[in-house]
C-alpha cells in the first residue's frame, strides 16, 4: 500500500547515524520504504555492510560511512561525502548514542567526555554542519534522538542523562535560530526498545520494573520508532519544531 503523499520522502537525502544498529537501522529501512536515500553512518564495518544490503534491497540509493561521530574533524568531510554521492542532505538523524551506568561517585572524566562527545555535542556539530547546507535549499529535518533521562533523572549514568538533557534543549534552540529557514527541528524520545543498549535491563529485577511501569507491557522493537522519525522527517511536520515525542509504549506518563 503507497504511503499517503504528505509521508513520502522521495527526493530526500537522509543521514543516520548509527544506523548499523537498533533503533536507527529501524529508521533507516523506514527512510527507505517511504522513498528516501539513504546514508548509514557508524563505526563497525561488517555492520555497516549487512544495513546497507538491507536498504539496497529496498531499491533506494544508499550507502554507508565509517564515522567515529566523536571525531570532530571527520564530521564536514563524512557529510561533504554524502552529498558528493547522494546530493544535497535534506534529513538528518543524530542517533549514535552510548551509555555509562556508572554511579556519579565513580563516574571517570574519559567516560564523561567519550558520552558527552557522542550523545551531545557530536549532534550539534553535525546539525551545524547539515543547516549550513540544509539553509541553501531553504528546507530540512533534524530528528535528535534523547531518552526518557531527558526528563527524568536516572539511577546510575550521570554523563547519559545530562547529554540527552542537553539534546532537548539544544533541539529547541536550535528550531528557533532555524525556522527562519525552512529547518524544522525535533526530537523523539523512545521508552525502552529492544536492542543491544538495554540487554542489561533485558532480564531481572530491572526488567519487572520497566515491564510493570510501562503501560504497553512490554519493550519497544526498532522499528517501531520509525513511524515517528518518518513524520517528523516530512511535510506532515513541517509546522512541528522543537517538539519533543515520545515513543514508549506510555512510560513517561506513569
Ligand atoms: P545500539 O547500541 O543498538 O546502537 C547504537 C548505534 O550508535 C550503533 O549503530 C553504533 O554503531 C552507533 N555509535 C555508537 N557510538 C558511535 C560513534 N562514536 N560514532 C558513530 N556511531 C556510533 O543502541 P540503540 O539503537 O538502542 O540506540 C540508538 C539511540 O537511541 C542512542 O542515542 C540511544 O541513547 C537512544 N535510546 C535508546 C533507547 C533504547 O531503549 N534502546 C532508549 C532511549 C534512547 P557503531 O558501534 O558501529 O559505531
Amino acid at each position: 500500500m503507497a504511503a499517503p503523499k504528505m509521508f513520502d520522502l522521495s527526493g530526500n537525502v537522509a543521514v543516520v547515524t548509527g544506523g548499523n544498529g537498533g533503533i536507527g537501522r529501524g529508521i533507516a529501512l523506514g527512510f527507505a520504504e517511504a522513498g528516501a536515500a539513504v546514508a548509514i553512518l557508524a563505526r563497525n564495518e561488517d555492520k555497516n555492510r549487512g544495513v546497507l544490503a538491507e536498504l539496497e534491497r529496498l531499491g533506494v540509493p544508499a550507502i554507508a560511512l565509517k564515522l567515529d561521530v566523536t571525531q570532530r574533524d571527520q564530521l564536514r568531510p563524512a557529510m561533504e561525502n554524502v552529498e558528493r554521492k547522494l546530493g544535497p542532505v535534506s534529513i538528518l538523524v543524530n542517533n549514535a548514542g552510548i551509555a555509562v551506568m556508572r554511579g556519579a561517585m565513580k563516574f571517570r572524566a574519559e567516560d564523561w567526555d567519550r558520552v558527552v562527545e557522542t550523545n551531545l555535542s557530536s549532534c550539534f556539530f553535525l546539525s551545524q554542519i547539515a543547516a549550513q547546507s540544509m539553509a541553501q535549499h531553504q528546507r530540512g529535518k533534524i530528528i535528535n534522538i534523547a531518552s526518557e533521562y531527558s526528563i527524568f533523572g536516572a539511577q546510575s549514568g550521570i554523563a547519559y542523562a545530562a547529554a540527552k538533557g542537553g539534546l532537548v534543549q539544544a533541539t529547541k534552540t536550535l528550531a528557533i535560530e532555524l525556522a527562519p529557514h525552512n529547518i524544522q527541528v525535533n526530537a523523539l524520545i523512545p521508552g525502552w526498545i529492544d536492542t543491544d543498549l538495554t540487554v542489561p535491563a533485558q532480564s531481572g529485577k530491572f526488567f519487572e520494573e520497566i515491564i510493570t511501569r510501562t503501560p504497553a507491557g512490554r519493550f519497544g522493537k526498532p522499528e517501531e520508532m520509525a513511524g515517528a522519525a518518518i513524520f517528523l522527517a516530512s511535510h506532515a511536520s513541517d509546522f512541528v519544531t522543537g517538539a519533543t515525542i515520545c515513543v514508549d509504549g506510555g512510560f513517561a506518563i506513569r
